[in-house]
Protein backbone atom coordinates (compact mmCIF):
# COMPACT_ATOMS: atom_id res chain seq x y z
CA UNK A 1 0.00 0.00 0.00
CA UNK A 2 1.38 3.22 -1.05
CA UNK A 3 -0.65 6.16 -0.62
CA UNK A 4 1.72 8.87 -2.41
CA UNK A 5 0.69 7.66 -5.94
CA UNK A 6 0.87 10.70 -7.93
CA UNK A 7 3.28 11.78 -10.01
CA UNK A 8 5.41 14.98 -9.34
CA UNK A 9 6.51 15.69 -12.78
CA UNK A 10 2.97 16.84 -13.54
CA UNK A 11 3.41 20.05 -10.92
CA UNK A 12 6.54 21.21 -12.61
CA UNK A 13 4.94 22.73 -15.74
CA UNK A 14 3.33 25.44 -14.68
CA UNK A 15 2.79 27.59 -17.97
CA UNK A 16 1.11 30.44 -16.44
CA UNK A 17 3.80 32.17 -14.32
CA UNK A 18 3.15 35.76 -14.91
CA UNK A 19 0.66 38.01 -12.78
CA UNK A 20 -1.90 39.37 -14.92
CA UNK A 21 -2.39 43.14 -13.84
CA UNK A 22 -4.30 45.38 -16.23
CA UNK A 23 -3.90 48.25 -14.22
CA UNK A 24 -2.72 51.16 -16.59
CA UNK A 25 -0.23 54.21 -15.00
CA UNK A 26 0.19 57.11 -16.54
CA UNK A 27 2.52 60.10 -15.55
CA UNK A 28 0.66 63.44 -16.85
CA UNK A 29 3.59 66.03 -15.53
CA UNK A 30 3.12 66.40 -12.03
CA UNK A 31 -0.14 64.52 -10.99
CA UNK A 32 -0.22 60.72 -11.29
CA UNK A 33 -3.55 59.91 -12.91
CA UNK A 34 -4.05 56.22 -12.44
CA UNK A 35 -7.06 54.96 -14.58
CA UNK A 36 -8.54 51.27 -14.07
CA UNK A 37 -11.05 50.18 -16.92
CA UNK A 38 -13.00 48.19 -14.65
CA UNK A 39 -14.79 50.69 -12.82
CA UNK A 40 -17.93 51.62 -13.47
CA UNK A 41 -17.95 55.71 -12.39
CA UNK A 42 -21.28 57.58 -11.58
CA UNK A 43 -22.70 60.62 -10.18
CA UNK A 44 -22.02 59.70 -6.25
CA UNK A 45 -19.36 58.36 -4.53
CA UNK A 46 -18.45 54.74 -4.74
CA UNK A 47 -16.49 52.17 -2.45
CA UNK A 48 -13.86 50.96 -3.74
CA UNK A 49 -9.80 50.00 -3.04
CA UNK A 50 -7.23 53.09 -4.06
CA UNK A 51 -5.15 51.74 -6.66
CA UNK A 52 -2.52 53.94 -5.08
CA UNK A 53 -2.52 53.64 -1.41
CA UNK A 54 -4.49 50.65 -2.13
CA UNK A 55 -6.75 51.13 1.11
CA UNK A 56 -10.40 50.85 1.33
CA UNK A 57 -11.61 54.25 0.62
CA UNK A 58 -14.95 55.76 -0.37
CA UNK A 59 -14.68 58.59 -3.18
CA UNK A 60 -14.85 61.91 -2.41
CA UNK A 61 -16.42 64.19 -5.29
CA UNK A 62 -15.55 67.07 -6.86
CA UNK A 63 -17.83 68.84 -9.05
CA UNK A 64 -16.29 70.47 -12.21
CA UNK A 65 -17.23 72.36 -15.45
CA UNK A 66 -17.26 70.40 -18.52
CA UNK A 67 -18.38 71.11 -22.19
CA UNK A 68 -21.69 70.98 -21.70
CA UNK A 69 -21.11 73.32 -18.93
CA UNK A 70 -19.69 75.95 -21.16
CA UNK A 71 -22.22 75.51 -23.86
CA UNK A 72 -25.19 75.70 -21.20
CA UNK A 73 -23.80 78.68 -20.05
CA UNK A 74 -23.07 80.45 -23.88
CA UNK A 75 -26.95 79.00 -24.18
CA UNK A 76 -28.24 80.72 -21.24
CA UNK A 77 -26.52 83.70 -21.81
CA UNK A 78 -27.58 84.19 -25.51
CA UNK A 79 -31.53 83.76 -24.38
CA UNK A 80 -31.38 86.02 -21.23
CA UNK A 81 -29.43 88.69 -23.40
CA UNK A 82 -26.43 88.72 -20.55
CA UNK A 83 -28.59 89.42 -17.72
CA UNK A 84 -25.78 87.29 -15.43
CA UNK A 85 -28.03 84.08 -15.29
CA UNK A 86 -25.61 82.20 -17.29
CA UNK A 87 -23.21 81.49 -14.03
CA UNK A 88 -25.85 79.36 -12.97
CA UNK A 89 -24.60 76.13 -14.75
CA UNK A 90 -21.82 76.35 -12.70
CA UNK A 91 -23.66 75.57 -9.49
CA UNK A 92 -25.99 72.85 -10.67
CA UNK A 93 -24.19 69.48 -9.79
CA UNK A 94 -26.18 68.29 -12.88
CA UNK A 95 -24.80 70.37 -15.34
CA UNK A 96 -21.18 69.34 -14.30
CA UNK A 97 -18.64 66.88 -14.47
CA UNK A 98 -17.90 64.67 -11.13
CA UNK A 99 -14.35 63.74 -10.26
CA UNK A 100 -13.67 61.30 -8.37
CA UNK A 101 -10.86 61.55 -5.72
CA UNK A 102 -9.28 59.37 -2.91
CA UNK A 103 -9.85 61.33 0.49
CA UNK A 104 -6.54 59.13 1.85
CA UNK A 105 -4.03 60.14 -0.79
CA UNK A 106 -6.03 62.70 -3.31
CA UNK A 107 -5.71 60.63 -5.74
CA UNK A 108 -7.71 61.55 -8.95
CA UNK A 109 -8.95 58.37 -9.54
CA UNK A 110 -11.57 59.16 -12.68
CA UNK A 111 -14.52 61.76 -14.01
CA UNK A 112 -17.80 61.15 -14.70
CA UNK A 113 -19.04 62.74 -17.80
CA UNK A 114 -22.82 63.02 -18.54
ZN1 LIG B 1 -5.47 56.61 -2.26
Amino acid sequence: MNPQSYNPLLQQSVPFAQPLINTQITSHHSQNVIMQQSIALGPDPIIMTCPRCHASIKTAISNVPSCGTHFMCLFICILSCGLGCCIIPYFMKSCQSQKHICPNCELAIGVYQR
